[in-house]
Parts: C-alpha cells; sequence; structure tokens
C-alpha cells in the first residue's frame, strides 16, 4: 500500500505508472473518495465534539436550576445525535471504498525499471556459464526422469489431475537435497530458517499484499476459513505484522515450505513435465530493513547473490534479467528475475524471482521500526528464491545428462544424496 499523502502529491507519476504496468486502476476515483472521506471524517468529529459538549452540558444546569434551558439543550443535543446517526453510516461507507480502492493501487517503480508489457521487455544483465552443448541427442528431464524411475507424472495426473507428479527414490531425494543445500546455505549467512503456517488467514494475504489481486490464483479452505499459500513469502512477512521491529541490523528470514498455485490462466502453458504445477517446494528468502532506498537496493544485490550461489554449487548456467514494468508483481519497486539454462526449451527458464516492495507491503502488515529520531516507520521488505523444487530439477537433470542416460550429481549436492556421484547406469 502507498502513502495517501504521496498519492496526492504524486498523482501524475502514479498514474504513468499504472500505465507502464498495463493495468486499470481508478486513481481519479480513488483521489475523489478520499476528499469525500477526510470531509465526512470532519464532520462527524465535529459532531461528536458538539454532542459531547451538549450532553455534558445538561446535567450542569440541572444542578443550577436552569430547566428551560435544559430541556432546549436536549432537543438540541437530540438533534445533533440524528445528524450523526446520518453521518456516521456515510463515513464508514467511505472508508471502506477507501480502503477497497487503495488495496488495488500498485507501487511505485524504480527509476531503473524497464518500461515494457511483457517479459519479452525484459532486460539481460548478466550471463553466467554458457547455454550447454551436447555430443549426442539430449533427452529433456520428463524422459530422464521417466528412465530412471525418479519422475511420474501419469500417475501423478490419474491421482491429483493435471500439472500434478510424483517424485520416487533419487527424484524425491534429489529435491530434498536442493532444498536442504539452500536451507543450509542461507541458515551460514545468519537467516532464520523456519517451519511456518501454510494454511492461513485472509488478513495474513493482504498484509503480505498478495490479495485481493492474488486472490483467483490461491486455493481457498472456505468451511474453515483459511487458505493455501501460493509461498511462504506470505507467512514469513505476517510473521511480524503488527510488531516494532529491531532493524539495527536487517532481519533476514527463510523457509521451506509447500507452495499451492491454483495457475489461472496458464492453460494450455508449460504443460509438459514439471515447470509448471499446482504443488512444489521452494526455499524462501525474505528480509526486512530499515526504510532506506540504498539499504533495501544493497539487500535486493544481496538476496539475488544468494541465489546465484546456489546456482553456481548446483553448476547450472544462468541469467540475470531486469524484469519490465509490465511484467513485474504489482506489489513490487523493483525485480530481477534469474532464469536457468533449460536444454529441452533452448532457453533460459524463471527460476528465481528476486523483489524490493519498498516500504509497499510493510504498510499493510504494519511492520515498523523506530528511526534515529526514535520516529516510527515502515520498514522495507525484499524476497527471492532460493530454490524451487522441481522447476530447478529440469535444468539439474537436463544439463547434467550424460550419454548414458545417468545424471551427473554436483559435488555440492553428494552430501545430501547419500555421497553418490551420480544417478543412473555408470
Ligand atoms: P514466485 O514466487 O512467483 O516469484 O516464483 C518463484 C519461483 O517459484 C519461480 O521462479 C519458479 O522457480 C517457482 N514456481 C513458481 N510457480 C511455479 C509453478 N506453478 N510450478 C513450479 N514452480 C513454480
Amino acid at each position: 500500500m502507498l502513502d495517501i499523502r504521496w498519492i496526492r502529491d504524486n498523482r501524475e507519476r502514479l498514474e504513468e505508472t499504472v500505465a507502464h504496468r498495463g493495468l486499470d486502476v481508478a486513481v481519479a476515483e480513488l483521489l475523489d473518495v478520499d476528499d469525500e472521506r477526510r470531509e465526512a471524517l470532519a464532520s462527524v468529529e465535529r459532531l461528536r465534539g458538539e454532542r459531547n459538549r451538549l450532553s455534558e452540558r445538561i446535567p450542569l444546569l440541572l444542578r443550577e436550576g436552569r430547566r428551560d434551558e435544559a430541556e432546549r439543550t436536549k432537543v438540541e443535543a437530540k438533534r445533533v445525535g440524528a445528524e450523526l446517526a446520518e453521518a456516521e453510516p456515510k463515513l464508514a461507507a467511505l472508508t471502506a471504498r477507501f480502503r477497497e480502492l487503495m488495496l488495488l493501487v500498485p507501487n511505485d517503480v524504480s527509476p531503473d525499471t524497464p518500461i515494457g508489457a511483457t517479459d519479452a521487455d525484459n532486460v539481460e544483465l548478466k550471463r553466467v556459464g554458457e547455454p550447454t552443448s551436447f555430443a549426442f541427442e539430449p533427452k529433456d528431464h520428463v524422459e530422464l526422469g521417466e528412465a530412471l524411475g525418479l519422475i511420474d507424472i501419469a500417475r501423478g495426473v490419474k491421482t491429483a489431475g493435471s500439472r500434478s507428479y510424483y517424485l520416487r527414490n533419487e527424484g524425491l531425494h534429489l529435491h530434498r537435497a536442493v532444498q536442504q543445500l539452500a536451507v543450509d546455505l542461507l541458515a551460514k549467512k545468519g537467516f532464520d530458517v523456519m517451519d511456518v503456517p501454510l494454511l492461513v488467514r485472509e488478513e495474513a494475504l493482504t498484509a503480505a499484499a498478495f490479495f485481493p489481486g492474488g486472490r483467483d490464483q490461491t486455493y481457498e479452505l472456505p468451511a474453515d476459513g483459511k487458505w493455501l499459500v501460493g509461498t511462504s513469502e506470505a507467512s514469513l512477512v505476517s510473521y511480524y505484522a503488527d510488531e516494532i521491529v529491531d532493524v539495527t541490523e536487517p532481519i533476514r528470514l527463510a523457509a521451506v515450505s509447500s507452495c499451492f498455485r491454483r495457475e489461472i490462466g496458464s492453460a494450455g502453458r508449460d504443460v509438459r513435465g514439471l515447470y509448471r504445477v499446482h504443488q512444489f517446494a521452494k526455499v524462501e528468502q525474505v528480509v526486512l530493513c530499515r526504510g532506506d532506498a540504498d539499504e533495501s537496493e544493497r539487500m535486493l544485490q544481496d538476496i539475488t547473490r544468494n541465489a546465484e550461489e546456489l546456482l553456481g554449487l548446483l553448476e547450472l548456467p544462468y541469467r540475470v534479467v531486469a524484469v519490465c514494468t509490465g511484467d513485474m508483481g504489482t506489489k513490487t519497486y523493483k525485480q530481477y528475475d534469474i532464469e536457468t539454462w533449460m536444454p529441452s526449451r533452448g532457453a533460459y527458464g524463471e527460476t528465481h524471482s528476486s523483489s524490493n516492495l519498498h516500504d509497499f507491503q510493510a504498510r499493510r502488515a504494519n511492520i515498523r521500526y523506530r528511526d534515529g529520531d526514535g520516529k516510527l516507520r515502515f520498514c522495507h521488505t525484499l524476497n527471492n528464491t532460493a530454490v524451487a523444487s522441481p522447476r530447478i530439477l529440469i535444468p539439474l537433470l537436463e544439463v547434467h545428462q550424460r550419454e548414458d542416460g545417468s545424471i551427473r550429481i554436483p559435488p555440492a549436492l553428494r552430501p545430501y544424496m547419500g555421497g553418490k556421484a551420480s544417478i543412473g547406469p555408470s
């Protein structure tokens, strides 16, 4: 959520941002409702003051024996009370509409974010490693995984419908190994590593700015008034909701969790294999820091580097792109994606998303800290994937495949794989 005072002072900039993001947000209506709400608030406050003044006066007048005046004051207090009874519901309705509109307003965008409509307009910032070339006909991850008994898509679909899968034996071990490697890496870097609630209240998803925009992407459990999180970011951000935190040093949180996504609007996209599924696992980084643009920019570089370090350990070629206005999350101020080389796609595929939200999320979640002058201010929040699996298994299996159909396990993963150096024949 943006600060309404900022919106009032930066209306044109916000309208431009809304257009660059390809959104349709009623900024004019928001400002009108804000004006009406403030007028209504002033008049309710005036009427409440008036009513209180009059009702305090009545017993005084009676004590002094000024009965007529007391009667007139009673009539006057009744009139003010009736006005208030009309004004208060109007204020409540305007406040509710104001909040509704505020929740739809996207974040401001950093000046170095590329302007564009789709991921085709994202700008490559760097490449590490080279796209893999093979001296044999490479297989894709589904062929490799099925041949080695690691992946069973057909039975996943039988049990759970499209975009479902089973991981078996070394498929499961690999899935858990990448997550544990990521958890250990982040714990070593000072992250608080957590297991978090995945069934959460609507308020948690609103506070973390996934709602209202992401409601249709989220699984609801109406009988319990709960929702299944699409990412542990929601649970991690909510951890400090409504609290005043100490961010003298940035707070680094990480969780390993299942993630659930309806993938509405993805019909026909990425239908083969493990790329886009309804349930996956993710190790997520969340950082809370002072509301200082330089500090949160440094943290963005920091959490992006953590993910790059992990890809280095997995020995996978990747690139970092600056995500354009039309492709970035509406709550995001600045976003990098890391895309890892996926031989079967003949392209880089998104495996990590690194975002600086400035104080947009902290305003909704009401997470504040005291600055050097003791003044309460909203934190900046950031998040990035550390690893998401099974999507990362696509490059892991495909890049490290050998001609005999076996898979080389990078040394960093071997301690998590019972010391094994490969999966399969050789
Ligand atoms: P996000 O939380 O949307 O920024 O996504 C973070 C990462 O989670 C992506 O870069 C992917 O690696 C992974 N991911 C997101 N959605 C899916 C999905 N439907 N299926 C598999 N992996 C996903």
